[in-house]
C-alpha cells in the first residue's frame, strides 16, 4: 500500500495517511511507542542525530514515532509540509510566539481572542518587550495603518471565540505579506481543516487546540502547529524542545489519531445540528440576537460561504433580559452540559464573561465585542430532536419568567 496517500480525499487521509500495517506486524492500528529515549546503534550515529545530520528519533521531547505519524497526518490534512504536536493548544501557541518573536518586535492580533491567548499576549509577551497591537482585521485600512517595519507576526482566530466574527484570511495574509518578515498565524481550532484550510489561503502557520474538535471526545488536552518544513523545524527545536517543553504524550497522540478518523463525519453532524439549533433560537421571541455563520442574518454570510466548507458547530446568542435571563436559561438546560471547552460529542453551554473570557476586564470585553449576556453553545452529536427539545423547554422557562415583573416572588417561583 502506498503510505503517503496524497491523492486521496480528506477522510481517507485522516484514516490512512503515513501508515502501512505491513511495516508493523500487520497491526491495523498504529502501535504506541512508549519510550522516552531511543538506542543509538553506534556513537557516531548518535552524534549525527544530535548534529541534525541523521533523522532518527533519539528523545521524545524532540520526536517520537507515534507523534511523528500524527504530525504527518495533520500536515496532510492542513495541506502543509510539516506539523509539530504539543501537550495543549496553549503549548502550541506559546511555542510559536516564543520561537518567532523577540523584544522590540510588534505583533498584530485580531480584536477577540481565546482568553488564555489574550492573557499570554498581555501578561507574557507584553512584559518581555513585545508590542501587542489589537486591530479590527475586518477593516483592511486599519490593518494597513497598523503594519510597520517592526511587525513580525499577524495572529488571528476565525471564527473568533466567542463572538464568531470572521476574518478574511486571504485578504489579511496578502496585505500583511507586503511587509517583509511577517509570519501570518491562524488559530484554526473552531473550524478544523475539514471546514477551513488557512495555509491554502496564504497563512504561514496554523495552530490548533486539538483538545477540541480534532480529538472530539473530550478526553485529552493537545495542540498542533502546521507550517512549511523550515518553520516547523524552528518551532520544534526552539519552541517545543527548549522554550516550553510542552510535549504531547504518545498515548495522547494515539487518542488524537483515533479522533481524526471520524473528523469529517463528526463535523458534518456538528454543523447540521448547530444549523437546526441556531434556526430554532432565531425563531424564538425570548432571543435578542443569535450569531451563527449558517444564518442568512449573519453579517458575514458571504465570507462564511466562501471561506468555510460548512458553518461550524458553535453558536453565540443573547436572550432578552441579558445576563440574568441567560443564567436562568443555562440553569434550566437538562441535556446541554454547563461546561467550558468545545467540540465534544456532548453539547455544552458556557457563559464567556464569567468563564473563558474572565481574563479580560469588563472594559476589555466591551471593547473586544464580547457582551456580558452572551451565551456560547458547542452543539454536539446527539439526536437533533433531543437538542431542540432541551433548548425549547429551557427557553420556555425564561420567557415565562420574562413576562412576570422581576419581583422576589417571581424569582422564588423557580
Ligand atoms: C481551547 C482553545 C485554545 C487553547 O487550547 P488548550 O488545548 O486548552 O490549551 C486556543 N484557542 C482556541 C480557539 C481554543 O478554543
Amino acid at each position: 500500500m502506498h503510505t503517503k496517500h496524497t491523492s486521496f480525499g480528506f477522510s481517507t487521509r485522516a484514516i490512512h495517511h503515513g501508515y502501512d500495517p505491513v511495516d508493523h506486524h500487520g497491526a491495523l492500528v498504529p502501535p504506541i511507542y512508549l519510550s522516552a529515549t531511543f538506542a543509538f546503534p553506534t556513537v557516531e550515529y548518535g552524534a549525527a542525530c544530535f548534529a541534525g545530520e541523521a533523522s532518527g528519533h533519539f528523545y521524545t521531547r524532540i520526536s517520537n514515532p507515534t507523534m511523528a505519524l500524527l504530525e504527518s497526518r495533520m500536515a496532510s490534512l492542513e495541506n502543509g509540509e510539516a506539523a509539530v504536536a504539543f501537550s495543549s493548544g496553549m503549548g502550541a501557541i506559546a511555542a510559536t510566539f516564543w520561537t518567532l518573536l523577540r523584544p522590540g518586535d510588534e505583533i498584530i492580533v485580531s480584536q477577540t481572542l481565546y482568553g488564555c491567548t489574550f492573557a499570554l499576549l498581555h501578561h507574557g509577551l507584553g512584559e518581555f518587550g513585545i508590542k501587542v497591537r489589537h486591530v479590527d482585521l475586518t477593516d483592511l485600512t486599519a490593518l494597513q495603518a497598523a503594519l510597520s517595519p517592526a511587525t513580525r507576526m499577524l495572529y488571528c482566530e476565525t471564527p473568533a471565540n466567542p463572538n464568531l466574527r470572521l476574518i478574511d484570511i486571504a485578504a489579511v495574509a496578502e496585505l500583511a505579506h507586503q511587509q517583509p518578515n511577517v509570519t501570518v498565524v491562524v488559530d484554526n481550532t473552531y473550524c478544523t481543516p475539514y471546514l477551513q484550510r488557512p495555509l491554502e489561503l496564504g497563512a504561514d502557520v496554523v495552530v490548533h487546540s486539538a483538545t477540541k474538535y480534532l480529538s472530539g471526545h473530550g478526553d485529552i488536552t493537545a495542540g498542533i502547529a502546521v507550517s512549511n518544513q523550515a518553520l516547523a523545524q524552528r518551532i520544534r527545536l526552539q519552541g517545543l524542545k527548549d522554550l516550553t517543553g510542552a510535549v504531547m504524550s504518545p498515548q495522547d497522540a494515539a487518542l488524537l489519531m483515533r479522533g481524526l478518523k471520524t473528523l469529517g463525519l463528526r463535523m458534518d453532524r456538528h454543523c447540521s445540528n448547530a444549523q437546526a439549533v441556531a434556526e430554532a433560537l432565531q425563531a424564538h421571541p425570548a432571543v435578542q440576537w443569535v450569531t451563527y455563520p449558517g444564518l442568512r442574518s449573519f453579517p458575514q454570510y458571504e465570507l462564511a460561504n466562501r471561506q468555510m466548507k460548512l458553518p461550524g458547530g458553535m453558536i453565540a446568542f443573547e436572550l432578552k433580559g441579558g445576563i440574568e435571563t441567560g443564567q436562568r436559561f443555562m440553569n434550566a438546560l437538562q441535556l446541554f452540559t454547563r461546561a467550558v471547552s468545545l467540540g465534544d460529542a456532548e453539547s455544552l453551554a458556557q457563559h464567556p464573561a464569567s468563564m473563558t473570557h474572565s481574563t479580560y476586564t469588563p472594559e476589555q470585553r466591551a471593547q473586544h465585542g464580547i457582551s456580558e449576556g452572551l451565551v456560547r453553545l458547542s452543539v454536539g452529536l446527539e439526536d437533533v430532536a433531543d437538542l431542540l427539545a432541551d433548548i425549547q423547554q429551557a427557553l420556555a422557562k425564561c420567557s415565562a419568567a420574562n413576562l412576570r415583573p422581576t419581583t422576589t416572588a417571581a424569582y422564588a417561583m423557580k
